[in-house]
């Protein structure tokens, strides 16, 4: 059979709705034009993230009511450590809130003024971090990155080249080379093997760690056995414990690969810098054994580790994304190339291609889209960066919750965005009224030109 369908049944159901048009205009205006901003129940397809937006199975609920919400060394736990000691081989590790916490327990650590953070592209929380504690962050993608219509198979991949030029020049500063897979803010692209370990080269002849930020690690395993060479043989498991056995740490946001609503982890070799971040987490998250969460998050967490790598699952998971990404092409929509793993992020510059940059052509396709057809999504661009550093393109996330909207949804999608393609000389571009400092999409106003 060539059709891949959803490999699970729907048991419960959340009835969803369009709200009118006078509604949705309504939302608009009292959001400020910023999709964070409007109220869920006015939304009728949420693609705004793909973070702690998946349905847990039935097996995950289960758990959840036999969790053991012992406040030290409780059961679920155990069996958390567990189950990260089996699939990504790490002893050490602790629990967090989300995949932010980590970052910032260990830029705590590790960061601060005068250092440098390289990753192939720094996602705004952890940029964020990193700068937060003074330290500066930066990007080294491969140039095929910059480029959506590459057909590049791994254009996550780190540009090893500049790598080198940077430890060569500033080892001294660079406490950590972070790795992003896949790596979202340069379209939920994966890193191949081959750049994972030519990077842990690199960083073991400069004497520098590797740390992945590894909140899609399963969604990167797949591609890895899909598109590289050698690799159609293996497991998707096989895979993933070969990308942690390469890095000394990771910081993980179970919320996306963990198919859980809140949770993350922090994963540490080197046992001082795991007592050090022990303490840091006693001081903001909550004791080790729990970080912040409930006992039964974590034995959400430790079944979501598992179900995300059934092979039936991470098929259907990166068809079916790909599946919109082709629509949208065969309509003529640019869209990054290859489609991403979780998400299919659209080249706003070229569908609202009467905007300039200052108009942000990113925010004002989202806007469109949501009055359009009710659907939500996310800029990854001016916004979200900030126009002080734009980066190389002005994007529209479809984020894709994991296991939550069928085929005909997604369908529904594809239409909207054909109709508002055949009327994108009408979309209205848009200013900034009011934005903070930092990551400035969560809660910035707009206003429309
Ligand atoms: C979501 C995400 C984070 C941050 O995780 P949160 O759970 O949202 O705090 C970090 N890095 C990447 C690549 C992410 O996608």
């Amino acid at each position: 059979m060539k059709t891949i369908i959803e490999p699970f049944r729907i048991k419960a159901v959340e009835p969803i709705r369009l709200p009118t048009a006078e509604h949705r205009e309504a939302a608009l205006r009292r959001a400020g034009f910023n999709l964070f901003r409007i109220e869920a129940k006015h939304v009728l397809i949420d693609l705004l993230t793909d973070s702690g937006t998946g349905a847990m199975s039935a097996q995950q609920w289960a758990a959840i009511m036999r969790a053991d919400e012992s406040y030290a060394g409780s059961t679920s736990f155990l069996r958390l450590r567990e189950t990260v000691e089996e699939i990504m081989g790490f002893r050490q590790m602790l629990p967090t809130h989300q995949g932010r916490a980590s970052e910032r327990i260990l830029f705590d650590l590790i960061g601060g003024a005068g250092k440098i953070v390289p990753n192939n592209a720094h996602f705004d929380t952890t940029r964020a971090n990193i700068e937060h504690s003074g330290a500066r962050a930066i990007d080294l993608a491969i140039p095929e990155a910059a480029d959506p219509t590459s057909r590049h198979p791994f254009k996550g991949n780190l540009d090893l080249d500049r790598l080198e030029s940077l430890l060569a020049a500033e080892s001294a500063r660079i406490p950590v080379v972070m790795c992003t897979v896949t790596s979202n803010t340069s379209g939920g692209q994966p890193v191949s093997l081959e750049n994972l370990r030519a990077t842990r080269q690199l960083c073991r002849r400069y004497g520098v760690p590797l740390f992945l930020d590894a909140c899609r690690f399963a969604e990167n395993a797949w591609f890895i056995r899909e598109r590289e060479a050698g690799q159609q043989e293996r497991s998707a498991r096989a895979i993933v414990r070969e990308m942690f056995d390469l890095a000394d740490g990771a910081t993980i946001s179970a919320k996306k690969d963990g198919i859980v609503n809140i949770g993350g982890l922090l994963l540490l070799r080197d046992a001082e810098l795991f007592r050090r971040a022990s303490d840091l987490t006693i001081l903001t998250e909550g004791y080790v054994t729990y970080g912040g969460l409930a006992g039964r998050d974590l034995e959400a967490m430790a079944l979501g580790f598992h179900e995300v790598l059934d092979e039936d699952y991470l098929r259907y998971r990166i068809r079916s994304t790909t599946y919109v990404g082709e629509k949208l092409l065969e309509a003529g929509i640019q869209i990054v190339e290859p489609p991403g793993g979780h998400a299919i992020y659209i080249d706003a510059c070229r569908f609202c291609r009467r905007l300039s940059r200052e108009q942000l052509p990113g925010q004002a396709l989202v806007v469109a889209l949501y009055r359009h057809a009710g659907i939500r999504t996310c800029e990854v661009g001016t916004v979200m960066f900030g126009a002080r550093r734009p980066p190389p393109l002005d994007l529209v996330r479809l984020a894709v919750p994991r296991r939550v909207y069928t085929q005909s949804h997604m369908d529904y999608v594809v239409e909207a965005l054909i109709e508002l393609f055949g009327e994108r000389d009408r979309i209205r571009g848009l200013r900034i009224v009011e934005a903070p400092e930092t990551l400035p999409h969560f809660s910035a106003s707009f206003e429309e030109l």
